[in-house]
């Protein structure tokens, strides 16, 4: 079956387009978690962020901040955020690579996924130092 984010690229399926340029396309999303949800997506397919050229993510972050404005300007929310899942395990259920912006309003009732609490020092050291190495 063919990915149903490259059909809403292609027109085969019909998507509320709010933007569109040769490498990237915005369409709202069909189940918003808020007024407004819209996702950003690269037109050639790519699985996830794991197999998206640099490059590419470079551009829809460029679209990110242009339609975060726009966003502010048309429904004037209290902030935004940006939500991004790669695979599964992280809530990924269209395996086409996109980026979630969603606006947020003071006692909406979007929530945080994860409950802060401190790290241990140490651990987070070595963490860090072995994602330095795998550069
Ligand atoms: P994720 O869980 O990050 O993979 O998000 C997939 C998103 O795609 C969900 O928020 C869905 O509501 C959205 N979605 C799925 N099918 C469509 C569609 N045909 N048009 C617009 N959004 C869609
Ligand atoms: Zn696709």
């Amino acid at each position: 079956m063919e990915c149903i984010f490259c059909a809403i690229v292609e027109g085969k399926i019909p998507s509320a387009t709010v933007y569109e340029d040769e490498h990237v396309f915005a369409f709202m999303d069909i189940a918003p978690a808020n007024p407004g949800h819209l996702l950003i997506i690269p037109k050639q397919h790519y699985r996830n962020i794991f197999d998206m050229p640099a490059e590419i993510g470079s551009k829809i972050m460029e679209v990110a901040v242009l339609l975060a404005t726009a966003i502010r300007e048309a429904l004037n929310p209290d902030g935004l955020n940006l939500f991004q899942s790669n695979e599964a395990a992280a809530f990924q259920t269209v395996f086409h690579f996109h980026l979630h912006l969603i606006p947020r309003w003071e006692g909406d009732p979007l929530r945080l996924p994860w409950r802060p609490s401190e790290g241990n020092i140490e651990e987070i050291s070595n963490i860090a130092a072995k994602i330095q190495e795998a550069l």
